[in-house]
């Protein structure tokens, strides 16, 4: 067993001060049904918890550290932002670079704004939505997970056209009822929810490619529907690229599928590691915010130089020739190797990828959405996760998030990866 006595005498302190210990609910580890290592520090592929134990790291703080940790471009390019100032609350230049670097890199943004985090990126997209179209309905996908504001935590009750059922107290059940669920990867029910609403729908918000439920790869075909029916109606698509921008392709996946959504939410990546949200799209819909238009959306950190600095160091870095290639080059040997870990170790499991995420549900079903993510044995996973720790290899602690593959992850640790893939498939196959 690994020991993590200091991890636990500090969780146990934590838990005093902050609700469950943690500071978003995912890291408490409790779908793994264990306590968390506390983290020391982080270099390049690894990550050292607090008892000295290293591991592999695939969780990458949920997304944003492609270029591994403390990569040093980007520590050299903070420290110069250390000695001459974090945050103004007034336009500095660095902002107007990283708004033409972003609008070169997404090809369905004509103007960007910056916010804090991916949550208020959503938040502001579909008040701009809702102000642009005068329509208060919203449509989002089951399983799709879209940050925390009210009206983004819905899911759907039986049947296709529900209105919105609150997953969360506190959320007012005249909030939910403008929120649509509909499955993912499901044209034909989204069809008949346009049919009987499609003039009340402001917009419909979407992860082009869903990791949020695990990696589920969308059909063919699918993305371009959800397209032709939005227009169709006047309803605004919205492409939640927060985990999927800067990570499928350069453009995210609108340019690896080659959809133009109107409006585009950015996150995780853009940031470099510091907390940054993004939200971007055509020119008529954007001149509609403030101080242009009368959608109101303001941020007093908003844009700051720290945080635009170790986004637009990361995002120049992932700019240059052959990046994304070696990303899939490194996924894709990563996924062969454990599909043939899972085959030779007897374990019946479902692997998903697109370019750098990906996932293996525990399940003999093919998983295209909630509904068969939901199939996977969750036992199995947590035997499955527990004994990869203990082989030094760390993986998101639930079964419904995805994995991301860094650009600093080398032969050597892909190869030691599936190594204790294999192991702990045989352990899971037991469990
Ligand atoms: C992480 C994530 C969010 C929320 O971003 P925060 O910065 O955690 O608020 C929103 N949408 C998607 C698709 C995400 O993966």
């Amino acid at each position: 067993m690994l020991n993590m006595s200091r991890s636990k005498e500090m969780f146990i302190e934590a838990q005093k001060y902050i609700p469950g210990g943690v500071n978003s609910p995912v890291r408490a580890f409790k779908s793994v049904k264990m306590d968390p290592p506390f983290i020391a520090s982080g270099k390049g592929v690894y990550i050292f918890d607090e008892d000295g134990n290293r591991y592999i790291d695939y969780v990458a703080s949920w997304g944003p550290l492609i270029l591994g940790h403390c990569h040093t471009e980007v520590v050299n390019a903070l420290h110069y932002c250390l000695e001459i100032g974090t945050s103004f609350g007034a336009p500095t230049e660095l902002e107007t670079k990283m708004a033409k670097l972003v609008i070169d890199c997404v090809p369905s943004i004509e103007m960007v704004r910056m916010v804090n985090s991916g949550t208020e990126a959503t938040m502001s997209a579909l008040r701009l939505a809702r102000g642009y179209t005068g329509r208060d309905k919203i449509v989002k996908f089951e399983g799709c997970y879209h940050g925390h504001a009210d009206f983004l935590l819905i899911k759907a009750g039986s049947g296709a056209l529900t209105h919105g059922v609150p997953t969360s107290p506190g959320v007012p059940n005249n909030t939910a009822q403008n929120t649509i669920t509909a499955p993912f990867n499901d044209l034909e029910t989204l069809e008949k929810i346009f049919e009987q609403e499609g003039e009340n729908i402001a917009a419909v918000i979407l992860e082009p490619v869903p990791g949020n439920m695990g990696c589920i790869p969308p059909n063919h075909g699918y993305l371009d529907g959800v397209r032709s029916l939005t227009e169709k109606y006047g309803t605004l698509l919205i492409f939640d690229e927060v985990m999927t921008g800067f990570r499928v392709a350069l453009g995210g996946a609108q340019a690896r599928y080659g959809i133009k959504p109107d409006i585009t939410c950015l996150g995780k990546i853009i940031g470099g590691g510091l907390p940054v949200g993004a939200y971007g799209g055509r020119k008529d819909i954007m001149e509609k915010i403030s101080p242009l238009g009368p959608v109101y959306q303001a941020g007093t950190l908003s844009g700051n130089p720290l945080a635009m600095t170790a986004g637009y160091t990361t995002l120049q870095i992932l700019q240059r020739d052959g990046i994304y290639e070696k990303l899939e080059e490194k996924s894709a040997k990563l996924a062969a190797g454990m599909e043939e870990a899972a085959k030779t170790a007897g374990a019946e499991v479902y692997f998903t990828r697109v370019g750098s995420m990906f996932s293996a549900f525990f399940t003999a079903h093919e998983v295209t959405g909630f509904q068969s993510a939901a199939t996977s044995d969750i036992d199995k996973f947590v035997a499955f996760f527990k004994a990869l720790l203990k082989e030094g290899v760390y993986i998101a602690p639930s079964q419904f998030e995805a994995g991301f593959m860094s650009l600093v992850h080398e032969d050597k640790e892909i190869e030691k990866t599936i190594e204790a893939c294999y192991k702990a498939f045989k352990i899971a196959g037991k469990a």
